[in-house]
């Protein structure tokens, strides 16, 4: 079951309020339809009933595929609350959960992420039974060769799923001041393949790398340059 509730909104361009219901918990098994209004960024958006504006609302959600097995946190960053704030209470609380989870119980794979498109993206990787933290380790390498053009403080790396063919996996760099799409890089699939092959040899290293539940080479990028100036 998917879960909403009443909110109410201030329109960002007029100053109206209005009742607005909010999704905070989407099961795609049982909602589909709003799976797919997540996937076309329909979901919590608002029209403002007084000016031509809508806009999206963006707080929490809890994404669950009982199909895959998988729960998606969706935490948006905001003025208040940073990445590094919304990963280490994160890490907490999992902390806390798994301690208290019976032995033998398989739990869902949790994750974690920031942002609509890195959901979006996510969700697009499962289904296409791609490995997420092979996908990581690709961006990390994108990333460390070619620091100058791909900053990873200004751009995020997104796997673009559906036009990527057999041969080339595409990754569109996206502004985050911005938010808008910048290059296009191609990287061999087969090179992407045959790092699955080492994955599934010895998994540990790149679980090490990207322990979850928020894998991403930006943020491990840009914790290391953190930690850098220190
Ligand atoms: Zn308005």
């Amino acid at each position: 079951m998917s879960k909403s509730k009443t909110y109410n909104i201030t329109c960002p361009s007029c100053g109206t309020q209005q009742e607005i219901e909010l999704h905070e918990t989407l099961n795609a098994a049982t909602d589909p339809e709003l799976k797919q209004a997540l996937l076309e960024n329909r979901l919590n958006r608002v029209a403002c009933a007084d000016c031509d504006t809508t806009f999206r609302v963006d707080m929490p959600l809890l994404y669950s595929d009982p199909s895959h097995n998988i729960l998606i946190h969706w935490i948006p960053e905001t003025k208040t609350l940073s990445r590094e704030q919304i990963i280490d209470d994160f890490d907490e609380s999992l902390e806390q959960i798994n301690g208290m989870l019976p032995a033998d119980i398989k739990a869902p794979s949790v994750r974690l992420v920031l942002t609509r498109v890195e959901l979006v993206e996510l969700l697009f990787m499962i289904e296409a039974g791609m490995n997420p933290r092979v996908v990581e380790y690709v961006k990390y390498s994108i990333y460390t060769r070619n620091m100058e053009m791909v900053d990873p403080a200004k751009y995020r790396l997104l796997l673009n799923v559906q036009d990527s063919t057999d041969e080339e996996l595409l990754f569109a760099m996206q502004n985050i001041e911005t938010q808008e799409l910048d290059k296009v890089l191609r990287y061999g699939r087969a090179a992407y393949d045959s790092m699955c092959e080492l994955y599934k040899e010895s998994p540990d290293e790149f679980i090490e790398m990207f322990p979850g539940p928020c894998i991403s080479a930006r943020n491990l990028l840009l914790d290391d340059a953190a930690d850098e100036v220190g």
